[in-house]
């Protein structure tokens, strides 16, 4: 999943771009409201965090303007303390949730989570399960029949998006361009890789090659997660 920070405090924007790129985000991160509103739109981003004291244009117009351009990406506000009328504003601007600072990072990553389940559909669910996968995003581990799968942070945001999009066909292209930061060179043979290490590790059915059209997920079957699966 890729996400945007806008963020014009530089150590926390630092510590932001660490933290949730060690979580498996692919993170691009901007200081100023106006470069905010135009890469917001135009950058295919699942989720943007962002602050309300911006230089260039202030965050709470920022946001208003994505809102009325139509723009559905959930955004999660980073407020100052003590500023609830900020924070109503944030909210009736568009804001899917916010976050007081300063918080603690896992508050952060947790909302995050849960934000992007319930961006799709998955709102009932209180850790990402599908196709008898339980991803434990805090691990980046797979857990099946009791048993831990070990990912690395490459297989972990690939299995994390197309969990995230479960019953769809996934292109390529569209991995690409969410599970890569703006800055890193992208290259779709890479991909390939990672889909084959996560069927060497837990099945080859769990993700479907459809040809000319992408991948599909289908999640593990019944009591396999060898790779004994056709
Ligand atoms: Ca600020």
């Amino acid at each position: 999943m890729r996400l945007l920070i806008v963020e014009d405090q530089v150590s926390l924007a630092d510590e932001l771009l660490a933290d949730l790129g060690r979580a498996g985000y692919a993170v691009d991160w901007l200081a100023d409201g106006r470069d905010a509103l135009y890469q917001g739109a135009s950058e295919p981003y699942d989720l943007i965090v962002l602050d309300l004291g911006l230089p260039g244009k202030p965050g709470l117009e920022v946001l208003r303007e994505w809102r009325a351009g139509g723009l559905a990406t959930p955004v999660l506000i980073l407020t100052a303390r003590d500023h609830w009328a900020e924070r109503i504003e944030g909210l009736k601007a568009g804001a899917d949730d916010y976050l007081t600072k300063p918080f603690h990072p896992e508050e952060l990553q947790l909302r995050i989570q849960s934000l992007l389940r319930r961006a799709h559909g998955l709102a009932n669910q209180t850790r990402l399960e599908a196709g008898g996968v339980q991803l434990d995003e805090s691990k980046q581990s797979v857990l099946h029949n009791g048993k831990e799968i070990t990912l690395t942070a490459a297989e972990f945001s690939l299995l994390r998006y197309l969990m995230l999009h479960p019953q769809q066909i996934v292109s390529k292209l569209q991995l690409l361009e969410h599970l890569y930061d703006g800055e890193t060179e992208r290259d779709s043979n890479v991909i390939e890789v990672h889909v084959n290490h996560l069927r060497r590790k837990l099945g080859k059915a769990v993700i479907e090659t459809r040809r000319n059209q992408g991948y599909l997920f289908n999640g593990l079957q019944a009591g396999n997660a060898t790779g004994l699966a056709l």
